[in-house]
């Protein structure tokens, strides 16, 4: 593995401190403010009101410069309140791309004018953003896009169609990969281009797409010549590719690759630890569970040191993912045999039922979403030289 994970240290002890802080603070919130822990909550629990009263302890834009409005830590402080925040499964879907990936591209990529716009509110839980990659056509194979920028006078007039875009319809603002040159077959990856778009900017038509548990989570988002200035193009046009990769690192390496049903784990714990009936083919697959929880944290938390130290990690990333995500689906199927006798239903009164309910519905988009496992082991093929 050497080369392909960065160093595993163990957490500094000064982020014991931050991790009591924020376990102290979502206790008191959740009792303030009633909400329930959810599984997958950095997907499904959308609440403006959590994001705002988490920026204000300080723990939104952890890692933005203070000159630009953010709390200039690290991105080790940062793994630390992230994790806790989905171990609870706190309502975090709100601010959770705006704080995991346009903050940071838009440091990395970002104008001026987009800086002073964006970064302020992002820490302040202002502002919030979906990402338009896939297309009904282009999902794992991205350089295939067909949304189209076209160059007018003081901008670009962009027309299109994306698919699967989470939170659109909340959003402010979405990032949109199109093509701005004609393909070139020998080189599909150049000619793209990455667009800032205001959700409601004329010719904007988002469409819902329904979950089967009937919520609205996904969007399709129709752009028919939607103008884009110019001060809305996200670092050089033609470079669209380079930048979404390196924006990878940041979107597949973190705690929500491991933990998305860690709620429900925490639950079956609590079940298996209250009874005195418990056999041994039980205590084993839990063990088994922590014991690979304990790993990957590890592995994720080297992942959240290097991305401090600006070293690359894009590899590490897309491991960690692939086995990240394969490790959530076994949280989920081992849960539910483990808890066997719950009464599971989406309305239960019963925690445990209604966790394992939620985690049924939602562990399929695990190994998808962000790039899936298929195309992950290629990525990881690739960078260890065989293929
Ligand atoms: C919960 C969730 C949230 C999402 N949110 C967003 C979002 O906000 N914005 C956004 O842009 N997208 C979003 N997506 C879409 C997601 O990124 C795509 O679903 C994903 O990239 C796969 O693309 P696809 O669905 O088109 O499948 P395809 O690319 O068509 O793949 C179909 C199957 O073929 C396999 N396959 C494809 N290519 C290869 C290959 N080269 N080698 C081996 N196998 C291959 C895949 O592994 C898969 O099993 C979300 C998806 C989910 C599930």
């Amino acid at each position: 593995m050497i080369g392909l994970v960065p160093e595993v240290i163990p957490l500094p002890p000064e982020t014991a401190e931050l991790r009591a802080a924020v376990r102290d603070f979502l206790a008191a919130d959740r009792n303030r403010y009633g909400w329930e822990p959810r599984v997958d909550s950095w997907i499904s629990s959308w609440d403006p009101g959590f994001s705002r009263r988490l920026a204000q302890q300080g723990w939104l834009g952890m890692t933005i410069p203070t000159e630009h409005g953010g709390q200039g830590r690290s991105h080790l402080e940062r793994f630390v309140v992230t994790e806790e925040l989905l171990a609870h499964g706190a309502p975090v879907a709100a601010h959770w791309v705006s704080d995991r990936q346009v903050g940071p591209a838009l440091l990395k990529h970002g104008s001026t004018t987009q800086r002073e716009r964006y970064l302020p509110r992002i820490a302040s839980g202002e502002c919030y953003f979906a990402i338009g990659m896939s297309e009904p056509e282009a999902g794992s194979d991205l350089a295939s896009v067909r949304t189209r920028g076209v160059r007018v006078d003081g901008g670009w007039e962009v027309t299109g169609t994306k698919v699967w875009t989470s939170g659109a319809h909340h959003s402010e603002a979405f990032f949109v990969l199109a093509r701005t040159e004609d393909l070139d077959p020998k080189h599909r990856h150049e000619g793209l281009s990455q667009f800032l778009i205001t959700l409601n900017s004329p010719g904007i038509d988002i469409r819902p797409i329904k979950l089967l548990t009937g919520q609205h989570h996904f969007n399709e988002v129709v752009l028919d010549h939607v103008f884009v200035p110019d001060d809305m193009v996200v670092g050089t046009p033609g470079e669209g590719w380079r930048q979404v990769g390196s924006e990878l690192s940041f979107e597949r390496s973190g705690p929500e690759r491991i933990l998305s049903p860690q709620p429900l784990l925490d639950a079956v714990g609590a079940q298996l630890a209250g009874s005195d009936d418990v056999d041994d083919h039980s205590l084993v697959t839990f063990g088994n569970l922590v014991a690979d929880l304990t790993t990957l944290r590890h592995l994720s938390s080297s992942v959240a040191r290097a991305l401090s130290n600006d070293e690359p990690a894009d590899l590490a990333a897309a491991l960690i993912k692939e086995i990240g995500t394969s490790f959530e689906q076994r949280v989920v199927s081992d849960c539910a045999e483990l808890a066997a006798h719950a009464h599971t239903d989406l309305e239960s009164s019963d925690t445990l039922g209604r966790l394992i309910a939620e985690a049924l519905l939602h562990a399929p988009g695990f190994t998808l979403r962000g790039g899936t496992s298929e195309v992950l082991r290629g990525v990881i093929a690739r960078g260890l030289g065989l293929r």
